[in-house]
């Protein structure tokens, strides 16, 4: 068997139906948009993503190889068919990081970016991917103005390139770059060339986000009809998933995006958003949704771009609920007020404590918490929760607890209390000790970390021994003002024995706020611990 046909029978079996998911999440809800779908629940759809690649282009995005590794694991687990690992020729350093992707020999397609040069394939070739996707111009802006050549030879170099590849034993997608801005039938014309050179396949290319749903739908439909076609779209005006889903009814069967809609400008399409609403508008399964928030977590850790809490599938507020009304009829009734069951992208639902807040929503909180209080006190707690949420603040779960004890007069004892903390940093090795009062008795910790909240941290690990072991699931600072002297509030959530708790602290020390917010935190765990809840079986 000679080399290519290696490569070719192990790439089948990539491409093969078993990457297709199983249906399981759509049984949660049934689809019931509409009669007329315009993508049928039997399509298939595969997914390209190239959070590696066009997603590391984000301005102020660099990603590690160990980076790289972790994403395109968990890439893998979602069950993504294509993983545009980055672009051979950047440099050293991305080839050494495309390389370990490539040496995961992972079920999914691995590539790399190639601009329509030998040279860029043969640095590909270095790394051993299973495939590359050469951009190649298509508007006459890049052919004439960029590239510099007529559309003629541009038609002749893509068939050349894409020759090379494949002769190299290379599966090939060619992507006519700015082709939503092309003469379209120019476009048909170079994807002509590139499949008539053997490209498995041709993108259609809105590589600034200027389409719309119909113009995305007619050139998509009259590359259909020359081959298999793939789509790679752009959020600048907001319509990347609209685009997207166009391009899947009128043919497209493979969609490039990437985790958390990162990339250049205003982002790629989100993988999540496009693989849930072809999920649940249409029945078609592209991915192991339950993986997405991990997956989204992951990518954000590794790039420092949060997750914008109002996104959907992977923000903040995607499953929170704070408004009365809200709370009272999702507390009725799940499905209410949310699409799907955040449990399908492997989240879970919360319910938040504002000024929004009405009686319901307290008391499901206190029962969370296990405190009992009566009517006419769950009734105060729930004025008292408005009046803070009033302020503009979010109102925390130790918030909420102080509130009731207020109001219950159930007076407790600390398990645990801040009493002292000094903090060095500036120095060689970051370096902090903390005095605690632990059931009345004191005790002196002192610790070093990567900086002096770390340190402190550790010294407060120290100090509590084993009654420390908690998790700790969220650590956000946000400075309050502006200034160098602004007061930072720093909010934590950690999480024992299935039972989580939320803190928040202000201070103008960020050090301070921190061990303060994590004692107080680990004090409710623990104080939790002392009063077990009665069984929640009833
Ligand atoms: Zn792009």
């Amino acid at each position: 068997m000679r080399i290519e046909e290696v490569g070719a029978t192990r790439l089948g079996a990539k491409f093969s139906d078993e990457r297709n998911c199983s249906n399981r999440n759509s049984s949660l809800l049934p689809v019931t948009h509409s009669t007329e779908q315009t993508i049928a629940s039997d399509r298939t759809v595969r997914l390209l993503d190239t959070t590696l690649r066009d997603g590391e282009q984000a301005p102020g995005v660099s990603l590690s190889p160990d980076e790289k590794v972790e994403i395109a694991r968990s890439l893998e687990r979602a069950g993504v068919s294509v993983i545009e690992a980055g672009s051979a020729c950047t440099g050293a350093g991305e080839r050494q990081a495309i390389s370990r992707v490539t040496d995961l020999d992972l079920d999914a397609r691995v590539t790399s970016f190639c601009r329509g040069m030998k040279s860029d394939v043969d640095l590909a070739l270095d790394c051993n991917v299973d495939g590359v996707l050469i951009v190649v111009p298509s508007s006459d802006r890049h052919v004439e103005r960029k590239v510099g050549i007529s559309r003629e030879e541009n038609l002749e170099k893509t068939a050349e390139i894409v020759s090379y590849a494949k002769d190299h034993g290379l599966w090939v997608e060619a992507l006519g770059e700015d082709g939503s801005r092309a003469d379209l039938d120019y476009l048909e014309q170079l994807a002509e060339a590139s499949l008539d050179a053997g490209a498995d396949r041709f993108c259609f290319a809105d590589t600034v986000g200027h389409a719309g749903p119909e113009r995305t739908h007619e050139a998509v439909s009259r590359l259909a009809e020359i081959g298999p076609v793939g789509a790679h779209t752009h959020d600048d005006l907001g319509l990347g998933v609209t685009n997207a889903l166009a391009a899947v009814s009128a043919g497209a069967d493979l969609v490039h995006c990437t985790v958390n809609g990162l990339g250049e400008r205003a982002g790629n399409v989100a993988l999540e958003e496009v693989a849930i609403s072809l999920s649940h508008v249409y029945g078609v399964e592209t991915l192991e949704l339950e993986e997405l928030y991990d997956l989204a977590q992951i990518v954000s850790r590794s790039t420092g771009v949060q997750l914008p809490p109002n996104k959907a599938v992977i923000g903040e507020n995607a499953f929170t609920h704070e408004s009365g009304i809200h709370t009272d009829g999702t507390l009725k009734d799940d499905k209410m007020y949310e699409p799907y069951a955040p449990e399908t992208v492997g989240r879970e639902r919360r319910l938040a404590l504002g000024k929004h807040t009405g009686r319901a929503g307290v008391e499901a909180a206190l029962d969370e918490h296990g405190i009992e209080a009566t009517d006419d006190e769950i009734a105060e707690i729930a004025t008292r929760v408005t009046e803070l949420g009033d302020r503009g603040r979010r109102v925390t779960d130790a918030d909420l607890l102080a509130v009731a004890e207020d109001v219950t007069g159930d007076d407790r004892d600390r398990v645990v209390e801040l009493l002292d903390l000094t903090a060095t940093s500036g120095g060689a090795v970051p370096t902090a000790s903390v005095r605690l009062d632990v059931d009345g008795e004191e005790r002196v910790a002192s610790g070093t970390g990567s900086g002096p909240v770390d340190a402190a941290v550790s010294a407060v690990r120290e100090a509590l021994g084993s009654m420390a072991n908690a998790e700790l699931e969220s650590y956000h600072v946000d400075a309050v003002t502006g200034g160098t002297d602004a007061v930072v509030t720093v909010e934590v959530t950690m999480a024992r024995n299935d039972r989580s708790v939320t803190v928040a602290c202000s201070e103008a020390d960020i050090t301070r706020a921190s061990v303060k917010a994590m004692v107080d935190a680990l004090d409710r765990l623990l104080a939790a611990d002392e009063q077990p809840l009665t069984p929640a079986d009833d």
